[in-house]
């Protein structure tokens, strides 16, 4: 499968999934305003020394795997819009690769804590 094709249907699946749900919740809306704040930076940039914004919050191990530290400050980070799509697509790469789409592609009805 190729990539783009497999963004596509997460896409989609994230329109009538719980992920969906989470990333308008209050509180995960109220954590995103606290994390920019606490990193104002790109986590990433700021490792080679370059400097810039972050726009994007970073689940550090993949919401996917890791549920239940979705809300967890020490498993979030900010980033950058290009570096957070970067690690997506490294992330998505090394699942094909290692044949562990299916846990993607399952649609979450509840997420355990
Ligand atoms: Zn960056």
């Amino acid at each position: 499968m190729k990539i783009g094709s497999l963004m596509k249907m997460l896409n989609d699946w994230d329109n009538y999934n719980e992920r969906q749900r989470f990333y308008k919740s209050k509180d995960w809306q109220q954590l995103r305003t606290y994390i920019i704040y606490r990193d104002p930076l790109c986590k990433q940039c700021e490792k080679e020394g370059i400097l810039k914004s972050s726009v994007d919050i970073d689940h550090i191990e993949d919401i996917i795997d890791k549920p239940h530290l979705r809300l967890e400050p020490s498993n979030l980070q900010g980033l950058c819009k290009e570096c957070h799509s970067q690690k997506t697509y490294e992330s998505i790469k090394d699942r094909i690769k290692q044949g562990r789409i299916n846990n993607i592609l399952k649609p979450v009805t509840k997420w355990k804590n």
